[in-house]
Formats: structure tokens, C-alpha cells, sequence
């Protein structure tokens, strides 16, 4: 029996070798260690943390088939390229494969090292028998909080893996999946039989990610420039339908790169041919609602935009977090305005009482996040339970750090003159009183005449927009129905000189803005180029996306270290034995070259 010490060296070796990767990321070596000592582990990993090595890795190394629950077929064969691409021997075993009879000889005679299946199958009497006649190294168990009720996806069928795992006892189970809180963790551990101490949870940093957000003006060309900016694949998500439709067109005239829309309003084909088409692409934009991401694995999307606010911090970090996955440097941006804080408090007053609350405290914690001119990424952490540093030194706040502004006595003036005029107009009259301006309408009401008027002088007037967002953002004015605004949240105590207001220095000049959100990822390096033109090539010949010949990451790194021979290329992090051997020879080509 091999050492601890011994195994994960092994491992290493094995990351080495068939994945082409030089390190462990994150909890990683930890799961991996408990599976090779045939422990039962739930690794609860984000986004993008690498959860499938987990198992493919062990898988390589372990005689007998790891099987993989998957729930997603789609998944699963993009799962299955993948791992081909790696010389790993996978299968699937579902109802839209032809080849049946081959793996199921093929996974007897112990010659598969993963057998993907969907949790259906679980419940299947013969899929027993087969299982009992085959040589088994682990259990796979992915998205596992589908086993719980008090996950937000539960599917009957994952019920019944237990029994069937039950039935091989000697064989370790691992069960992975990115999101659980602390209850429906405890869950899935009972419910698929892992002892308590097989917990794994990996933090929830993504530090590629660099995060912005900035006020909306105008969103469709801020957007546009984002998209002349930043290279690479990119979602942008918009609220409706009708936005998507609108943004997507929008911005294909105006960035010149290929744009597709993605909502479910579209026919099927359609949605998914544009899915399709962004999976293998290198530069396309989809411009979504958020019913576009779920399951679909493309490591390269170099950013994730919103159009708006998202519904919740959750939400937003599951959102961005489809950017970046390859961990090479990716952006995400986030346009908001007041008007999408102050309608998603208005929908707040049209669901039932007993979730209200809840929701109020979801879209504070998101104005927060908006508002803040600390460190974005340190909100967003706090936010799930971490303890991160107060700066993250990528995010535009660390990046830049904003000044920030006492506005506590202009609060108070603006706050009284929405009610002294009677808590019916919008911010437009109301900022008329307050600057004192010669207006027809302030007259007729007798506004003109009441205490608060011009009271705010020239050099704090231009603080009164961002003031009224900021209000908005935290609650402390709703809309009225009639596009007015009244006071509502903690309005009083600002009032009454109990709570303060802090603004974030006003929007920078465009110029200042493109530097805060510079693409990390530049264009222009003819060798990169190159490569990515040879990447593209085989890509289109093997009839896969070209992230799964390389990511990125490596032709980067081979545009950068020249590599000379295949044993130079074979040190570059990304290049495996496998794809060393099938592309080598026309990589070094291309970089002899240049
Ligand atoms: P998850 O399922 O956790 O969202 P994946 O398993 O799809 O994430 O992995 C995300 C990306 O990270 C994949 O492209 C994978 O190749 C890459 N990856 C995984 N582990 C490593 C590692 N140790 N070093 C470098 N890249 C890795
Ligand atoms: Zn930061």
C-alpha cells in the first residue's frame, strides 16, 4: 500500500503528464488524496475551480471505471471530449449513444476510466447487474445538491444512487457540486451515505476575475466599448427578452464582432445552434438572458457583462463566475442604474408577505456591493461567510480607489424636499426646487415658496444625481406608482442626523473609465495570433471547440518562452503527452516561423 506522501506524488506526476497542468489548484490535491486512499469525500468547489480533475484524475490512475453521475447530457459529451482530448478512455452510456454494445464490453473488461451516465439510469434493474459485473474504482457523483430537498434543484432520481452505491461498499464515493449552504451540505452528505469529515469546501475567490462596476449611462455603447476593448468570447446579460433582442443588435453594428441573441423566447434550433456556435468560437458575444449559461462548460469566456443588476449577490457571482474558468485573467462588469434598484423594489411589494423580507435583504446586500467604494471582492466574500483581506488589488475600486464623500447634509435636503413637496415627484422637480430654478411648474405649486428652496448651491448641485441613486440603491426613497419618489427605509434617521450618507466620488471622464477596465488580454501579438489561427485550424478538422487543443493560458506561454523543440514545448503548462504528440510538430512549425 503506498504512502500518503507517495500517492500524491504519484498524482502530480499524473497531473503532469495527462493534463498538462504544473499545480494543484485549491482543495484539489486534498480530494484527489482522499479518493486515491478510498475515502468518501463532498467537495464543495465554485465555479470554475476544477472539479472535474477530481475524478478524471484518480480515474487514470485507480484500476476499474470511475462512474459519473451527470445530470446533463449536453454536458456530459462536452465532459467526454475533453477527456478524450486527454487520452483518458471515456464513454457514455445514454440514449443518444449508438455505440452501447462496445462500452458496455468495453467498461466489463475493466478498459474505461470513466463511464458518464445520467441518474436515471441509477433505477434501472439491468444497469444493476451490469454495475455488479464490472470493476469498479469510484462513484462520481456531480451537482450532488440535486440530491437534497433544500437545494433549489432537487431531482427524485439522484435518490436512488444510494442504493445503488450501497451495493458496492468497498468502492469510495466522491460527490461534488459548487453550490450548498451549510444545510443542504449536512443533507447530501446523509442522503449519499459520506461520513461528516469527508467534507471539502474550497473558498469562493476567484482571483482572475477583475470586477467592475459602474453607473449606467449609456448602456448600449458603454457596452459597445467594452466589447471593442476586451478580446474573446464574452457574455453580455440583459433583463428581458426584448433587451437581448434590442442590445444584440445594437451591438453587432456597432462593435463589428460577431453578436448572437440567446432567450428562450427564440425556437429551439435556434438557441441551440447560437449555443453551439459560441462553444466554438474564440471572439463571439452572446448577448443572453440569464436562461443562457447553465451547464455550459466553456473555459475561455474572457468576460461577463451585465446590462443590469443581477437578482441577487448569488446570482452574481454565479453569473461572473462563467467567466475565467481556464483562470486566465477575465472581467466582469456590471452597468446598474437607479431605475433597476427602484422597479426590483416595486416588484418587491407584488410577492407574498412571508418572502419579502428575505428579498429586501437580498437587494440591500446587492446595493452594497454597488455602492461600496471599498474592495468588491472583499464585499462579495464577506458576503459568503469569508474572511478576506480588505483588499483584493483586482477590482476597479482597488484598482483606482474612488473618493468618497460625506453627502449626509445634502441627503437631509434633498430627503426634506421630497417631503415637503409631498412625496409625489420624481427627482427631476425635485432637484428644480432644490437648485432654486425659475420654473414654470415649481411656481404653480407654490415650491417656489417653501423652505428648501434653493438651498443647494451650484458646486453640490452636480452631486445631486448620484446622491438620488445612491438613496434608491439603499432604500431609503422608493418609486411611487406614479414615478414619484417618497421616503421609505432608513430615510428618517438620516433625517434626524442618526445615520450618514456616503457617496462615491462621481463617474470619471470616458478616458479615465477605459483605463479602469483595459482588457487584460490584448490583441496584437502576431505569434499569438498565429497559434490561435493553428488552433483554430485543428479545431475545425478534429470538429472541436479550440479550447479543447489548447486554452489560452499555453499559447500565450508558448508565444512567450519560443519553444524550440517537442521537449520544450512538452514544459509548457497545458501541453500533455497526448496533445504534445498530436500537435507538436505543427505548433513548433508555426513558431519557427515568427
Ligand atoms: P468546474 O467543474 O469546477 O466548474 P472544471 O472542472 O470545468 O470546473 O474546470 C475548469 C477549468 O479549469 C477547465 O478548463 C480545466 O481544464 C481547468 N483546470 C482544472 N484543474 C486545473 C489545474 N490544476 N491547473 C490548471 N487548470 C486546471
Ligand atoms: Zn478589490
Amino acid at each position: 500500500m503506498a504512502t500518503a506522501v507517495e500517492r500524491i506524488g504519484d498524482a502530480r506526476d499524473t497531473l503532469r503528464r495527462v493534463f498538462g497542468f504544473e499545480q494543484f489548484r485549491g482543495v484539489q490535491a486534498q480530494v484527489i488524496e482522499r479518493v486515491l486512499a478510498g475515502e468518501s469525500t463532498l467537495a464543495v468547489m465554485p465555479t470554475g475551480a476544477g472539479k472535474s480533475l477530481t475524478y478524471q484524475l484518480p480515474a487514470t490512475m485507480l484500476p476499474g471505471t470511475c462512474v459519473v453521475v451527470s445530470p446533463l447530457i449536453a454536458l456530459m459529451h462536452d465532459q467526454l471530449r475533453s477527456a478524450r482530448a486527454n487520452g483518458i478512455r471515456a464513454a457514455t452510456l445514454t440514449s443518444v449513444d449508438d455505440d452501447r454494445a462496445a462500452t458496455i464490453a468495453a467498461f466489463r473488461a475493466g478498459e474505461l476510466d470513466l463511464l458518464y451516465i445520467a441518474p436515471e439510469r441509477a433505477s434501472q434493474p439491468h444497469f444493476r447487474e451490469l454495475l455488479a459485473s464490472a470493476p469498479l474504482a469510484l462513484f462520481a457523483v456531480d451537482e450532488a445538491h440535486c440530491v437534497s430537498e433544500w437545494g433549489h434543484d432537487f431531482r427524485p432520481d439522484y435518490r436512488q444512487l444510494r442504493p445503488l452505491m450501497d451495493a458496492s461498499p468497498q468502492v469510495p464515493r466522491l460527490a461534488l457540486t459548487a453550490t450548498a449552504d451549510a444545510h443542504t451540505r449536512a443533507d447530501v452528505l446523509s442522503q449519499l451515505g459520506i461520513p461528516p469529515e469527508g467534507l471539502v469546501v474550497a473558498g469562493f475567490d476567484r482571483p482572475n476575475i477583475r470586477y467592475a462596476i459602474r453607473h449606467r449611462e449609456n448602456g448600449a455603447r458603454q457596452l459597445a466599448d467594452l466589447l471593442r476593448e476586451q478580446c474573446g468570447p464574452g457574455i453580455v446579460y440583459a433583463p428581458t427578452r426584448r433587451k437581448v433582442d434590442d442590445l444584440s443588435a445594437k451591438l453587432a453594428a456597432a462593435s463589428g464582432r460577431p453578436v448572437l441573441p440567446y432567450h428562450a423566447g427564440l425556437p429551439a434550433e435556434e438557441r441551440a445552434a447560437n449555443q453551439a456556435a459560441f462553444v466554438a468560437s474564440e471572439d463571439m458575444v452572446m448577448v443572453a438572458t440569464i436562461a443562457f449559461g447553465m451547464g455550459i462548460d466553456k473555459p475561455d469566456v474572457r468576460f461577463v457583462a451585465h446590462a443590469g443588476i443581477p437578482k441577487s449577490i448569488e446570482a452574481y457571482y454565479q453569473e461572473t463566475g462563467r467567466a475565467g474558468r481556464d483562470g486566465d485573467p477575465a472581467l466582469a462588469l456590471m452597468l446598474w442604474a437607479a431605475g433597476d434598484f427602484a422597479q426590483a423594489r416595486q416588484r418587491l411589494g407584488e410577492i407574498e408577505e412571508a418572502r419579502q423580507v428575505g428579498e429586501r435583504a437580498r437587494l440591500d446586500a446587492l446595493a452594497r456591493l454597488v455602492e461600496t467604494p471599498g474592495c468588491r471582492r472583499a464585499v462579495l466574500l464577506r458576503h459568503f461567510g469569508e474572511d478576506p483581506p480588505e483588499r483584493c488589488g483586482n477590482c476597479d475600486n482597488c484598482l483606482e480607489a474612488p473618493s468618497v464623500l460625506d453627502v449626509t447634509e445634502l441627503a437631509r435636503k434633498f430627503l426634506s424636499a421630497v417631503y415637503r413637496t409631498g412625496q409625489s415627484f420624481g427627482f427631476g422637480h425635485v432637484q428644480k426646487v432644490l437648485v432654486g430654478a425659475e420654473d414654470e411648474r415649481v411656481r404653480q405649486r407654490g415650491h417656489d415658496r417653501l423652505s428648501v428652496f434653493g438651498i443647494v448651491g451650484a458646486d453640490e448641485a452636480r452631486l445631486l444625481q448620484p446622491l438620488s441613486r445612491a438613496l434608491q440603491a439603499r432604500g431609503s426613497l422608493v418609486p411611487t406608482e406614479h414615478g414619484g419618489l417618497r421616503l421609505d427605509g432608513d430615510a428618517r434617521a438620516i433625517l434626524k442626523g442618526d445615520a450618514a450618507v456616503e457617496i462615491v466620488q462621481p463617474p470619471p471622464t470616458r478616458k479615465e473609465r477605459r483605463r479602469r477596465e483595459q482588457a487584460p488580454n490584448p490583441v496584437g501579438d502576431p505569434l499569438f495570433e498565429a497559434l490561435r489561427a493553428l488552433r483554430r485550424e485543428l479545431a475545425a478538422e478534429a470538429q472541436v471547440p479550440p479550447y479543447v487543443i489548447f486554452h489560452d493560458a499555453t499559447l500565450r506561454e508558448m508565444a512567450a518562452a519560443r519553444p524550440a523543440s517537442l521537449a520544450e514545448l512538452g514544459e509548457i503548462p497545458g501541453v500533455g503527452a497526448r496533445k504534445l504528440e498530436a500537435y507538436g510538430d505543427a505548433f513548433l512549425a508555426v513558431i519557427r516561423q515568427h
